[in-house]
């Protein structure tokens, strides 16, 4: 069974500099008015702990927009080792860490992902509850309550923070400040509980998702494919912000002379119109609308056969960073399971 501790949240500076000692501590920081990112920290009022979603999932630290993976001069070719420090990644919510979870399984399969695996190993994960905004839809897919994936996970209770530990890295830096924590008492497990059963009662959208793999091969001459498709712009927006897309293209960059270069490897977006474009020009899927479609269905049905699980984690950020208004994935679901005529399906 997992260990349980409280601190009260005056004194998180001791375990600020707990998580410092491990390696650079990456944390929420606001960048504008409304967004946050995720960016290196060096003390502990520098973190927004009112961030809901970061502008970009944490999959950027371990799997970067862009990296040389192999370089060569005349004959020989050196692969390009990435340059890997410990770190310590704070404030992730449930929603990311089942992102990352999804990362995990598909970059550890064979042929496994050295440098995405590298850089996971070198990193301690704390988690961090939240309660909900209008966008936030992950206790409709399964990943609303923090199973794993995490070193430590945080639940705000009040004047505490009650701390589940998961692993002896987790625990190491808990117990790193004599003192700081507690075990956990009878009233502080009960508030634990009140929190989530009432962040349970916070959501505001959702939809039954045990019938989506049915429906979404059901319909897919919806005509709500042609209708989203035809608003799309095909800007590729949905895609770096989805904490469980990870398509790549490979580029080879020689120099003028042509006798050395680098291969690099950068995100790519199925969204783009020349993704599924192959040699002699065929385009697989040539228009928004079979795009669209493609990737919804890979979000809520695609990876059910190969890995067992959907790969939307119910963040919301497509829906708000899209710039046409499309990705509102509880809308589309509720329709699709409405049937043809369009009319919404059983909300929760
Ligand atoms: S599909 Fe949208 S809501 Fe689902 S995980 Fe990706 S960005 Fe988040
Ligand atoms: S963000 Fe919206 S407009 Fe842009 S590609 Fe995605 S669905 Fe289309």
């Amino acid at each position: 069974m997992e260990q349980c501790f409280t601190f009260e949240k005056e004194q998180f500076p001791l375990f600020f500099e707990a998580m410092s000692e491990h390696g650079t501590v990456l944390a929420p920081v606001r960048v504008s008015e409304q967004s946050f990112a995720f960016r290196p920290v060096s003390s502990a009022g520098e973190i927004a702990f009112e961030a809901l979603r970061t502008i970009l999932p944490p999959k950027k630290l371990f799997y970067p927009q862009r990296e040389t993976i192999l370089g060569y001069e005349g004959r020989t070719i050196e692969e390009r080792k990435p340059d890997v420090k410990p770190q310590v990644l704070f404030g992730v919510h449930p929603c990311d860490l089942a992102g990352l979870g999804v990362l995990d399984a598909i970059f550890s399969s064979d042929p496994a992902d050295s440098h995405y695996l590298a850089r996971r190993k070198a990193t301690i994960v704390v988690g961090l509850s939240c309660m909900p905004d209008r966008y936030c839809f992950c206790n409709s897919v399964g990943t609303d309550s923090p199973e794993k994936g995490y070193d430590v996970f945080l639940t705000d209770i009040g004047g505490s923070y009650f701390a589940r530990v998961n692993s002896p890295a987790g625990l190491q830096l808990l117990q790193s400040r004599p003192g700081l924590m507690q075990p956990a008492s009878g009233d502080a497990r009960q508030q634990y509980k009140d929190f989530w059963v009432n962040r349970d009662r916070a959501f505001q959208i959702g939809f039954k998702s045990g019938n989506l793999p049915a429906i979404v091969d059901m319909e897919w001459d919806n005509p709500i494919w042609e209708e989203l498709g035809q608003r799309c712009l095909s800007c590729g927006n949905c895609t770096p912000v989805c904490p469980t897309c990870y398509c790549f293209d490979i580029l080879d960059v020689a120099s003028l002379t042509g006798d050395s270069g680098e291969r690099v490897r950068e995100w790519d977006s199925c969204q783009f119109s020349g993704f599924a474009q192959v040699a002699g020009g065929f385009n697989f899927r040539p228009g928004p609308v079979d795009r669209l479609r493609f990737w919804y269905r890979h979000k809520l049905h695609g990876f059910e056969d190969a890995y067992g699980f959907p790969t939307c984690v119910g963040c919301g950020r497509c829906t708000v960073s899209c710039p046409a208004g499309i990705d509102d994935i509880v809308g589309v679901v509720l329709r699709l399971q409405g049937g043809q005529d369009g009319q919404g399906g059983e909300e929760r």
